[in-house]
């Protein structure tokens, strides 16, 4: 299509028209997971949204013209953590965690990225960018570890629009005495025990988080290159360290040109975190709902809007994509989406304005008329919907049918009565029989909640 793609570019905070460097070789990188524990819903949404710019630019400069890198951290303290905690060595959990999270990619139906390069298979990279901001004079040495010199960045804070005063006042540094000055980060630290180590210049030791994708980067797309995204809670201090690394060591004006950030997702208005403790792993749908649905309710918010989760959002989704299968037809080839069609999403990834405009379709495409039908397939398609076929849509619908959750809740309800009366055997009837319908409940702190096996 012959129009311009728009992107809110974090760097000015301003919708920009995207200009690439060369429009034959779009690079794009966006921050990937740390494979510590199963990726929740919040993980998802980043997934989704970067997807979908992945098909636009591809729709617009063309299917070879994206170099679309999305980096695994397979090194942290988070998974040393995790692999202490569940005794588990660290290269079997980073494994299992990989296989996990590849299979929720394909639950919510996104596409592989060109790369996906896991930073312990560049941690030479990582130490020669280090050797380099030492050298220039960027970083320092001191008892084994080396940090970065915030205040020899004149540009730092620039992307979050933070003062250096203002983080060290707010103390969002970790304060060290191996530091010179409370807000310089760690490139590089020594590991102890039975922590991962790679040989260095300086110690035995692993790098620090920000350096990864400032070296991974390089390597893929060069010194310089287009969009650089991630979930907003990235935005410091992980990519004000990245551009701060990366402008240093690469002695360039600019890293990335737009910065592009998704919003939280919200569980009554509270964002979604471990550390909240309310998260919700994507997994803990597979049996509840088609991918399809998730997807789907992924993308109906704007992306830089926080996006509320709850079950009416998904009940919404999913009676759409239900009336939505009622036309579809499978596609020998797909048709030309009309360019006002596209015309949202080429505005800043408006998802939702591209749904009202497949709503609009629907209701044409469903008077019959083939040429409608076949373009409302491909268009629901291009962003990766409607991608099963309506038997599976259907199978899917009829194994969740077994029992609904009004029933599951009204069942609860008759077994509770009878541990009331004391009516144990009737209470374990009501129990198996949920179970025969995959139905698993559990009494936690005087609650019974439930799940699908
Ligand atoms: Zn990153």
């Amino acid at each position: 299509m012959n129009k311009d793609i728009f992107l809110t570019n974090n760097l000015s905070n301003k919708k920009e028209k995207f200009v690439p460097i060369d429009k034959n070789k779009i690079g794009m990188y966006v921050c990937g997971p740390t494979v510590y524990d199963d990726p929740h819903i919040g993980n998802a949404r980043p997934l989704v949204v970067f997807d979908i710019l992945f098909k636009v630019l591809k729709c617009k400069y063309g299917d070879k013209s994206i170099n679309y890198i999305r980096n695994i951290t397979d090194v942290d303290d988070k998974i040393i953590k995790s692999s202490q905690e569940n005794n588990i060595s660290i290269s079997d959990l980073t494994k299992k965690i990989i296989k996990n999270f590849n299979d929720d990619c394909n639950f919510l139906n996104c596409e592989n990225p060109s790369s996906e390069p896991k930073a312990t298979e560049h941690i030479d990279l990582m130490i020669n960018m280090i050797s380099d901001l030492i050298n220039k004079n960027f970083a320092y040495v001191n008892n084994e570890h080396v940090y970065f010199e915030v205040s020899k960045f004149k540009d730092y804070g620039k992307l979050s629009n933070k003062k250096l005063e203002d983080l060290i006042a707010g103390s969002r540094v970790e304060v060290s005495e191996n530091k010179r000055n409370p807000e310089d980060f760690v490139l590089w630290k020594p590991s102890n025990g039975n922590e991962p180590f790679w040989s260095s210049p300086w110690s035995k030791g692993r790098p620090g988080w920000h350096l990864e994708c400032s070296a991974m980067a390089k390597k893929f797309l060069g010194n310089e290159f287009d969009i650089h995204g991630g979930g907003i809670d990235l935005l410091f201090p992980h990519h004000e360290n990245e551009i701060a690394q990366s402008i240093c060591a690469n002695s360039t004006k600019v890293f990335a040109n737009y910065w592009v950030h998704n919003a939280f997702i919200t569980m009554s208005n509270e964002k979604m975190a471990k550390s909240q403790g309310n998260i919700l792993k994507i997994s803990d749908f597979k049996k509840k709902v088609s991918g399809q649905v998730l997807r789907f309710a992924l993308m109906s918010a704007h992306y830089k809007q926080p996006l509320d989760w709850n079950e009416k959002l998904l009940n919404d989704c999913k009676n759409t994509l239900d009336k939505w299968y009622e036309v579809y037809s499978s596609l020998k080839t797909p048709s030309k989406i009309p360019d006002d069609m596209l015309l949202p999403l080429y505005d800043d990834l408006n998802t939702p304005g591209y749904i009202a405009n497949l709503h609009d379709l629907f209701d044409k495409a469903s008077k019959g008329d083939e040429n409608n039908r076949n373009i409302f397939v491909s268009a629901c398609n291009f962003i990766g919907l409607l991608s099963e076929t309506k038997n599976q849509w259907q199978d899917f619908k009829k194994k969740k049918s077994l029992i609904s959750e009004e029933e599951i809740l009204t069942k609860i309800d008759l077994r509770n009565k009878a541990r009331k009366t004391k009516d144990y055997d009737e209470a374990d009837k009501i129990r198996k029989e949920l179970l025969d319908k995959d139905v698993l409940i559990e009494d936690k702190n005087g609650k019974t909640v439930w799940k699908f096996k």
